[in-house]
């Protein structure tokens, strides 16, 4: 399987294959730049079917996060790690304390967070073997409740934050007040996002293909449930992907009849192509890891031990960079993605080229 040749690779550093067979371990991490600082970035685990699949995976993620940190201003490079196997049936506390010896033989490298397939139970079995971890500690939120190391609201109220300048600048409003929004996925992050869009008056329609819980937030809402398909098909403001990757494409592209797409989905665009396709049909996109950036931020503040006030502060310059990106992308006729892709590279590597 060639590794250097594949487009994916995009100059990492380091790609290291960790291996424990008496733990069941597989996986990779890749660490794609610190130039900014150490490469912070989630644990995903993940039954692959084929070893490439998962080299692809993280190679495309740990890229992205050295954007993500690179745009929100974080002293960190990128990096990602996934553990091949099936959280369901393959995790056991020995695969994850071996998935913590090979974080710690990067000796702060790399510092790994939650993702997908991991949580924070299995981060604090991580940090049995190393210190290099974040995501851990219990923490309380903005209204007082624990929420434990979960970055989800603090990447919920980043997407709130993005929504808000988005809507300012292309609808010219400085509330969401009947604001018509439409999540895909009410998880983790879409259903805080959809609770704090409600609160602050938005109107909503809602998916997610697991149906009990959409209609039962649906309910709590009072928010239009639609089926998982039909989402693209919402006349509404602000379409607000919360769930999967690849979601604008040729296929939905057409469909949305919305102003502004702005949500917490890493990867929305499924090529690049899509984000001028976008700006061409004059609908506002929010790029996603510009937008997504609050859980970063909260991970790398815990790690740091700054405190909240620090977290939202950054959290809010989510808004500012937005209409700073917008204003550009208007000035400069291109699009959004593009921008923020050459401001990342410019912080990374010093030229934007
Ligand atoms: P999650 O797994 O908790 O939620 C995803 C939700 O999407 C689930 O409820 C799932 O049922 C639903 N879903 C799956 N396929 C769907 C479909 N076809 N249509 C509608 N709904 C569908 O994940 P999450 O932590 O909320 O993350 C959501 C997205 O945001 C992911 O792309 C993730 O990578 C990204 N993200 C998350 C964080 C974070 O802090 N959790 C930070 C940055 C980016």
């Amino acid at each position: 399987m060639p590794v250097f040749a594949q487009p994916d690779f995009d100059h990492h550093e380091q790609v290291v294959f960790c291996n424990d067979p008496s733990a069941g371990l597989k996986a990779i991490i890749a660490i794609h730049n610190t130039n900014r600082g150490p490469a912070l970035g989630g644990c995903r685990m993940y039954p692959y079917p084929i070893e490439r699949e998962a080299l692809t995976d993280v190679l495309r993620l740990s890229r992205g996060m050295s954007y993500k940190a690179a745009i929100a201003n974080l002293p960190l490079g990128g990096g990602k790690s996934v553990i091949i196997g099936d959280p369901a049936g393959d995790k056991t506390p020995q695969l994850i304390r071996a998935m913590g010896v090979a974080v710690e033989r990067l000796a702060g490298r790399y510092i790994v967070a939650e993702d997908s397939g991991t949580n924070v139970a299995d981060l604090q079995l991580i940090a049995e073997k190393t210190r290099h971890v974040s995501g851990v500690t219990d923490k309380r939120d903005s209204d007082g409740s624990d929420r434990s190391g979960d970055p989800s609201p603090i990447t919920a109220r980043g997407v709130l934050t993005g929504i808000m300048a988005a809507v300012s600048y292309r609808l010219g409003m400085n509330s969401l007040e009947g604001v018509r929004v439409a999540v895909q996925g009410v998880g983790n992050v879409g259903g805080h996002l959809a609770r704090y869009l409600a609160a602050a008056g938005a109107k909503l329609w809602l998916s997610d293909i697991n149906t009990p819980a959409v209609r039962q937030l649906g309910r709590e809402l009072d928010a239009t449930v639609v089926e998982s398909d039909q989402i693209y098909d919402q006349e509404v403001d602000v379409f607000s992907p919360c769930a999967l990757g690849s979601i604008i494409n040729d296929d939905t592209l057409t469909r949305l009849k919305v102003s502004i797409v702005a949500g917490a989905a890493n990867n929305q665009l499924a090529e690049t192509r899509h984000g001028q396709l976008l700006f061409q049909r004059g609908i506002l996109y929010a790029p996603d890891y510009v937008v997504n950036a609050g859980g970063l931020i909260d991970v790398y503040h815990e790690w740091n031990g700054s405190d909240e006030s620090e977290i939202s502060r950054q959290v809010t310059r989510i808004g500012d960079t937005l209409t700073e990106i917008f204003k550009r992308s208007e000035i400069e006729q291109r699009a959004t993605q593009t921008l923020a892709d050459e401001l990342a590279r410019k912080r990374i590597y010093g030229t934007s080229g």
